[in-house]
């Protein structure tokens, strides 16, 4: 901590590190399993001289640096201080380094010194508590980016892992909260090997090791990189934390598909023996994976309406339960989920509230605001946007306390699959995206394409405008379809006698969907026979393309479904569900028209 709000936290903080290049590190140690010496080596690695004082090992050297007992003794001039002391001994430690003319006093992780705050504001230089260097660059330089994480900060220049470190204006980043710029910059500083302004898509399995104290300190968990594709990805990570800014997240962990993601998502969360609530009107597919698939894990799912919230109340008091799963807006009827009151719900118990945000995406809706804790995304949709890319993602908002409320085991015991560390210990909120990589795509491996994480990329880029686009298109042809006499029902959230408006309007910050569903007045036959007349309006299985899309669920998606099973999903013979495209509003509008003449 520094006493200062967060975004100005990370520019001065930059701006330290860009400029402080000479270390002392006051209470190095030898041992190569202490933090100091861990913190050491990397600053070393990343082109910063330190010099360790410590009474116990002076004269002797730590990793190459001779050791000195204090500060008057280091023969040059140093820019800053790195005490590893306990917080008694600061004072004493400040008062040299200010002596001795340090620039900044960076009190470790864990150590807090008020009495050093004050007297760094007398001499008027900059002091830093609590936090750890290491960590710190990680994060500005992107290093902890290759493990999911979302910095915050967005740059234009190369990254600042190149050694020496150049001094720049803020460490050369900026900060954004805007949906349309974090769209086009998170995750994607230029390419620190090439320059390359455009993420380069990695396009390899494994990635070499430094030597092999690198490598076990990779596979020890103990500093961020990548190991193996199967595990973590450049042009992936950087579609993780384009995701994850978007969404105001801590971290992401993406996956090869929407389905993946979900079984990604509620791994960490469920034993055999436990339970997920989910709303009951998901997609479908998500329900024959919850209520068949995972049944082969002993995991148990109850399926409730979440309109109804004393019955989700009852239903998430059973303490098998782990997880609440709901949609923001539901594919394909358009039901609308109140977030805050099911979050509220969540947490009177001690779970989290996942939320699958596909259908809405963050430029309608940032569950996050709302209470949601983790949120899926199957990145097929709009976000990628062009259908031509399978993807799903998990983003955790980083406030879920995975030690508190229900035991969630994978993540608050020894992993014995990890020499036995606490994800929840070690990592603290990092923890569930860690084990996501870590574990989870290390033993399931589901992992997406590098090319498929940079098509999503380049989609990102336009989901701002092209949301805008689509929710303009919906209205008109959701009124249009509404005024004809053909059509019997159209379920679209933005009529102001849709049971869902009133939600609409709370959660979402324009549109309501471009994915909803019609009936016509002719049944199975005439459904069919409208769907085949369409020349412009393409007839598949996907939805959130610039392509409008159409299908008929009896016919296609449910056709498997017995006659009371497709009215508990809420399909009929003669509904058709439509994904409003980014087409010229006046040639959808005609290809339907023309369509509608056919029945
Ligand atoms: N969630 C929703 C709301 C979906 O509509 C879909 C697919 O249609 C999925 C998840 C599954 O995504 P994917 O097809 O990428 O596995």
């Amino acid at each position: 901590m520094t006493g200062k709000t967060n975004i100005e936290e990370d520019l001065f903080i930059a701006d330290i590190l860009s400029r402080n290049k000479i270390i002392a590190m006051v209470g190095a140690s030898k041992n190569w399993k202490r933090p100091s010496n861990f913190v050491m080596k990397y600053l070393q690695k990343n082109g910063y001289k330190v010099i360790p004082v410590n009474p116990s090992t002076a004269g002797q050297e730590i990793l190459g640096e001779l050791c000195y007992s204090s500060l008057e003794e280091i023969p040059i001039k140093i820019d800053m201080v790195n005490i590893f002391r306990p917080s008694e001994f600061c004072p004493s430690i400040a008062k040299a380094a200010i002596k001795v003319g340090v620039k900044t006093i960076w009190m470790q992780l864990g150590i807090i010194n008020e009495e050093v705050v004050k007297l760094g504001e007398k001499a008027n230089i900059k002091v830093i508590f609590d936090k750890c260097p290491k960590m710190e660059h990680t994060k500005l330089s992107g290093a902890l980016g290759l493990a999911g994480f979302n910095s915050n900060l967005i740059s234009s220049k190369r990254t600042i892992t190149k050694s020496p470190p150049v001094a720049l204006r803020n460490g050369g980043v900026v900060k954004s909260n805007e949906l349309e710029t974090l769209a086009i910059h998170a995750g994607t500083r230029p390419d620190s090997a090439t320059g390359s302004r455009s993420m380069p898509i990695y396009q390899t399995s494994s990635y070499v090791f430094d030597d092999t104290d690198h490598a076990a300190s990779l596979f020890n968990l103990q500093e961020p990189g990548n190991i193996y594709s199967r595990l973590s990805n450049p042009t992936i990570s950087a579609l993780e934390q384009r995701i994850s800014a978007l969404d105001n997240g801590l971290g992401a962990c993406c996956a090869s598909s929407g389905h993946a993601a979900q079984l990604i998502a509620l791994f960490p969360l469920m034993e055999p023996g436990t339970k997920i609530v989910a709303s009951s009107k998901l997609y479908g597919g998500s329900i024959t994976q919850f209520t068949k698939t995972f049944k082969n894990f002993s995991w148990d799912a109850e399926l409730v309406d979440v309109s109804d919230l004393d019955a989700v109340r009852l239903a998430v008091k059973d303490p098998k339960v782990r997880v609440l799963f709901a949609e923001s807006l539901a594919n394909p009827d358009g039901n609308i989920s109140d977030i805050s009151s099911l979050s509220e719900i969540a947490h009177e118990v001690g779970i989290p509230l996942v939320i699958d945000n596909t259908m809405a995406t963050q430029a309608l809706c940032q569950p996050g605001k709302f209470g949601a804790d983790l949120i899926v995304y199957s990145t097929t949709k709009f976000l990628s946007g062009h259908g031509n890319a399978m993807g799903g993602v998990v983003v955790d908002i980083g406030n879920f306390a995975w030690n508190k409320g229900r035991v969630f085991s994978k993540l608050t015991k020894p992993d014995s699959s990890y020499h036995d560390i606490n994800f929840y210990e070690t990592f603290g909120n990092h923890a569930f995206i860690n084990y996501c990589h870590a574990s989870v795509m290390r033993d399931l491996g589901t992992t997406m394409a590098p090319l498929n994480a940079y098509l999503t990329l380049i989609g990102l880029e336009t989901l701002p405008l092209r949301m805008k686009q689509h929710m303009k298109n919906a209205e008109i042809i959701a009124k249009f379809l509404n005024d004809h006499p053909k059509v019997s029902n159209v379920s679209w959230a933005g009529f102001k006698e849709n049971n869902y408006n009133k939600l609409a309007k709370k959660y979402f910050k324009y549109g309501f969907g471009s994915v909803f569903t019609f009936s016509l007045n002719e049944g199975y036959e005439g459904a069919i026979k409208l769907v085949e007349n369409c020349n412009l309006i393409s007839h598949l299985a996907n939805v959130g393309d610039t392509k409008t899309l159409i299908v008929h669920p009896a016919s296609t998606t449910h056709r498997q479904l017995n006659a009371k099973q497709k009215e508990s999903a809420g399909i009929n013979d003669s509904m058709i569900r439509i994904s409003i495209g980014l087409e010229n509003y006046k040639d959808i509008k005609e290809d339907l028209n023309e369509a509608l003449a056919t029945l």
